[in-house]
């Protein structure tokens, strides 16, 4: 704590020598400044803000009076004692009336100007801690205030991301519907005719591809909607990612021509995994591969393990991504206005990356993307390895050999 200042003014030159030598004596750790007039006091209360002001009522020129009014404009939480005359009261009264803390009679009583100059040090103290609480609770306030005009905002923000979401949602929902609604009122034209079989099962295919459509924007907004509310729950079970890889290539190729295949294994590579969840990402970025390259080229699938990880690339030789789209292409809801798949139809909502991300960080993993336009695609997604609490020391030798397999399409 800083040691408390005291100021005494007097024109008496005895007693500006005396009170000080008193204060010191019967006070520890103060400091006394004095000062023979009203004016050079108000010099040094200008300079210094003093715990406590003492001051003579009579003295030549400006009197005590005239100076706590002046210290009252100055320095109005300073406390000021103010010393009187024996049976001054009306000066006393005075005193009191004009904000003086208290006042004390000649001839002074040491004790009792110790002990008056003992109170008004512990009120300016309490006066100063009274203001720092005033002050910080203003502060926090303000920061309140503004933690309000953030989160206000944030809401803002994420309302408008939902209307956009939903205009988009019912967008997408659209054009597969009015094609349902179009087929089947053609079938009912085309039944009267001789050909209708033929034309049936055309009609039909193409109902079901818009209602596959629909199905993939139902569950990608269920996905999204129950990771929002965190209602996502994820189903781990120890699992080999070779036999989740090959089994999800077979079913992805199946009357689509045979897979090229290298397998360096031996091994199983194991993770503790949604075995379902982790399909779902893989299809995602299989289906995105075919749809953004020219038919029949090569989509490679590679597995590896290296150190405690498994990194699982998807690769295409298609158009690649803008790059205003590879910066965001992990956000939810994002979409560029415009850029549509080459066949003409809508490119979807922009969910299924978002899904993904979210379903392999709730594994613990990540997922990255190496793109550039013209150039093909390779996404890649990184899990830890299921790790046996039961064996005591990691194999470390098993770990650093580098397991890999390649699968190579066309489509
Ligand atoms: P959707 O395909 O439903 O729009 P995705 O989240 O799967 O949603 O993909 C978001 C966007 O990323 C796509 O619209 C497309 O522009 C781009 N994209 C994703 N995968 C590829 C890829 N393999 N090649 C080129 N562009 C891609």
């Amino acid at each position: 704590m800083n040691t408390p200042q005291i100021l005494i003014v007097d024109d008496d030159t005895a007693l500006l020598q005396a009170l000080p030598q008193t204060v010191s004596l019967r006070m520890v750790e103060v400091r006394v400044d004095t000062s023979d007039s009203a004016p050079g006091a108000l010099e040094l209360i200008q300079e210094n803000d003093y715990d406590v002001i003492v001051s003579d009522i009579k003295m030549p020129g400006m009197d005590g009076l005239a100076l706590l009014e002046r210290i009252q404009e100055l320095r109005p939480e300073t406390p000021t004692l103010l010393i009187t005359g024996h049976g001054e009261h009306q000066l006393a009264i005075q005193a009191l009336r004009g904000g003086a803390y208290d006042y004390i009679q000649k001839p002074i009583d040491r004790d009792d100007l110790v002990a008056s100059l003992q109170r008004a040090l512990q009120t300016r103290r309490l006066r100063r801690q009274v203001k720092e609480l005033l002050l910080s609770l203003e502060l926090h306030a303000l920061s309140l205030e503004r933690l309000v005009q953030q989160r206000t905002q944030e809401l803002l923000e994420a309302n408008e991301a939902k209307d956009t979401f939903l205009s988009i949602a019912s967008h997408e929902l659209k054009p597969p519907l009015s094609s349902l609604k179009g087929k089947v009122q053609l079938l009912h034209r085309q039944l009267e005719h001789t050909d209708a079989p033929q034309v049936v099962s055309i009609g039909l295919l193409d109902m079901e591809h818009s209602i596959c459509r629909m199905e993939t924007l139902v569950k990608d907004l269920l996905d999204a909607s129950m990771i929002e509310t965190n209602m996502f729950i994820l189903h781990r079970k120890r699992c080999d990612l070779v036999e989740l890889c090959r089994h999800l290539l077979d079913e992805f190729t199946s009357g689509s021509g045979p897979i090229r295949t290298f397998e360096a294994l031996g091994e199983p590579i194991e993770a503790e995994v949604d075995a379902d969840r982790i399909s779902q990402v893989l299809l995602n970025l299989l289906l995105n591969a075919r749809k953004y390259s020219p038919k029949g080229s090569p989509i490679t699938v590679t597995l590896q393990q290296v150190g405690f990880e498994a990194t699982l690339s998807v690769r295409d030789r298609g158009v690649g991504i803008p790059a205003e789209v590879l910066s965001h292409i992990f956000e939810q809801y994002y979409r560029v206005p415009g850029i549509d798949v080459q066949d003409g139809s809508s490119s979807g909502m922009g969910l299924g990356l978002s899904i993904s991300r979210k379903i392999v960080e709730r594994h613990g993993g990540h997922i990255a993307v190496q793109s550039s336009p013209g150039q093909g695609s390779v996404f890649f997604i990184v899990l830890p390895l299921y790790i046996d609490p039961a064996t005591d020391a990691i194999d470390a030798g098993k770990l650093a050999h580098h397991t890999q397999a390649v699968w190579t399409i066309a489509h």
